[in-house]
């Protein structure tokens, strides 16, 4: 059986790339591209539940661009971490940043980096 973090860092990737498509076709059909404010919803949760299809945000499109600019940053809703492969770095009311423990988590989330 894969690793437990391993397992779990895919998860988390899946879903980053699902939002990399939700924000890109927002801005493309959407005249968002030049609105770096405007919030953006639909966004789904990134945690590490294969099975969480929990809704998180409104971000605005800046927030959401500087949270991809880091390989190891998530977005997930409030309590959705995993303590054992990820530290919450940011807490706000609609929606949590959690960022990859080096090693396996940080490894994986690197080599999945949808930007990279
Ligand atoms: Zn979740």
């Amino acid at each position: 059986m894969e690793p437990r973090d391993s397992r779990l860092a895919k998860n988390e990737a899946v879903f980053r790339e699902v939002n990399e498509r939700v924000v890109g076709i927002t801005q493309e059909f959407g005249s968002l591209g030049d609105r770096p404010s405007e919030p953006v919803g639909g966004l789904i949760c990134e945690c590490s539940d294969p099975g969480c299809l929990e809704r998180v945000g409104p971000l605005t499109i800046s927030e959401y661009e500087t949270v991809r600019r880091d390989p190891l940053r998530f977005i997930i809703a409030p309590n959705h971490q995993a303590l054992d492969v990820e530290t919450v770095v940011e807490q706000h009311t609609s929606y949590w940043i959690v960022e990859k423990h080096e090693g396996v988590p940080a490894d994986v989330a690197r080599a999945r980096d949808p930007r990279n």
